[in-house]
C-alpha cells in the first residue's frame, strides 16, 4: 500500500497559513539546510506510516478545518502518498492546500515525476527553496526570502502578503509530556524553544 511516513500532525492551527489549518509535518529530508527548524524530522527513516486515504478522511472529520499545510522534512520525496492524499482532499471537500518544499519549482517540473506533476496540480500554494538562515528576514510563513510563494491556483492571492510580510508567530501545543512549536518562528525563537 501507498502509505505516507508522518513524523507529527497538528489537527488546528493558525500559524501555517490562512485560516484553521491541519498541518502534516512527514518524515524524512533529503537535505541539509544549515538551522533547520526540524531536524528531528530530517532522517530518512520509518516514523508513523498511514493510509493517506484513512488520514484525509480524519482531516476531513475536524470541525472548522479550512485547509491542509504540508511540510516536513520534505514532502516531495512521498509525492506518491501525497497525490493520493491530496486528491482524496479534493473529491470530498473545499479545503485549501499548502504544500513546503526545499525543491524549488524548477527543479520539481524538470523531474518529469508523474506523482510530484500530479501534486502540483492539486495544491494552491507552493513555498519552494531551501532555508537560508543569513536570507531568514524574520517576515511571513517562510523561513527565508530565498524561498518563493507560488501561487498555483487564485485561491490566496489576495492574502499574498501575508505570505511574506506578516509579523510572525508560532503556537506551542503542550501534551503529556511533550511541546511541540507550530508556525514559523521569529528570529531565534525556534533555538530558545529547543533550550527550555
Ligand atoms: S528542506 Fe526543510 S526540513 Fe529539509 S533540511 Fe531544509 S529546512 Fe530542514
Amino acid at each position: 500500500m501507498n502509505l505516507l511516513n508522518i513524523a507529527e500532525i497538528c489537527p488546528a492551527t493558525h500559524a501555517l497559513g490562512p485560516g484553521k489549518r491541519f498541518v502534516i509535518w512527514v518524515q524524512g529530508c533529503c537535505f541539509r539546510c544549515r538551522d533547520c527548524i526540524s531536524p528531528d524530522w530530517i532522517p530518512q527513516e520509518q516514523a508513523t506510516l498511514v493510509d493517506p486515504r484513512q488520514l484525509a478522511d480524519y482531516i476531513l472529520s475536524v470541525p472548522g478545518t479550512e485547509g491542509l499545510t504540508v511540510s516536513g522534512g520534505e514532502p516531495m520525496l512521498q509525492a506518491s502518498a501525497l497525490s493520493t492524499l491530496f486528491t482524496y482532499i479534493r473529491q470530498h471537500s473545499d479545503l485549501s492546500i499548502i504544500c513546503f518544499s526545499g525543491f524549488t519549482l524548477e527543479q520539481l517540473q524538470a523531474q518529469s515525476d508523474s506523482a510530484i506533476s500530479q501534486v502540483l496540480t492539486l495544491i494552491d500554494v507552493l513555498i519552494d527553496g531551501l532555508y537560508v538562515p543569513e536570507l531568514n528576514d524574520n517576515k511571513g510563513w517562510r523561513g527565508s526570502s530565498n524561498q518563493i510563494v507560488h501561487f498555483l491556483t487564485s485561491r490566496h492571492i489576495r492574502e499574498a502578503s501575508l505570505f511574506t510580510e506578516r509579523k510572525r508567530d508560532v503556537e506551542i501545543h503542550l501534551s503529556d509530556e511533550s511541546a511541540l512549536m507550530v508556525g514559523v518562528p521569529p528570529l531565534n525563537f525556534s533555538q530558545i524553544f529547543q533550550a527550555l
